[in-house]
């Protein structure tokens, strides 16, 4: 393919919310469906997609560079581009948590590790930038394996 040309004009607007969520492919369609239908964001979102999503603000002992590379985007989108709300999102199976150590949460359950997590991560980010609103959500799967995602 020589080059290719999109529907989809420039976003000039600019936004004022990050959107963080895993890598996991099996929830992008589902995840992009909440954001836009969902919470009507119509695409105009910062976005942050990494491997257990909002997870890597709350490593600090355990994975210190990993940590302070998840701190220093989310400063530089949150100063850059002036945002003020964020939404994190964690979600069901999520290959990441399998790896981490269990003395790391006061739970073993993976549910309640995830948002264990959300909320640390809320705590640090409301303690650094007192003028973000912080929504923090789960996404999961139902018996017809329809993406759901529900506030935590
Ligand atoms: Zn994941």
């Amino acid at each position: 393919m020589p080059s290719y040309v999109s529907s989809s004009k420039v976003e000039r607007a600019g936004t004022d919310v990050l959107v963080v969520h895993c890598s996991s492919s099996r929830f992008q369609a589902g995840l992009h469906d909440f954001l836009n239908q969902g919470l009507n964001l119509r695409s105009n979102y910062d976005l942050l997609v990494i491997p257990g999503g909002p997870q890597c603000l709350t490593l600090i002992e355990y994975l210190p560079k990993f940590s302070w590379a998840g701190w220093k985007w989310f400063r530089f989108l949150v100063e850059t581009h002036e945002l003020k709300r964020l939404i994190l999102i964690a979600h069901q199976d999520c290959s990441w948590y399998k790896d981490l150590p269990l003395h790391l949460h006061t739970a073993s359950d993976a549910r309640q590790r995830q948002e264990e997590d959300l909320h640390r991560a809320k705590a640090k980010l409301t303690k650094e930038f007192p003028h973000l609103r912080v929504e923090l959500y789960y996404a999961a799967w139902d018996s017809s394996g329809r993406v759901t995602v529900e506030a935590v």
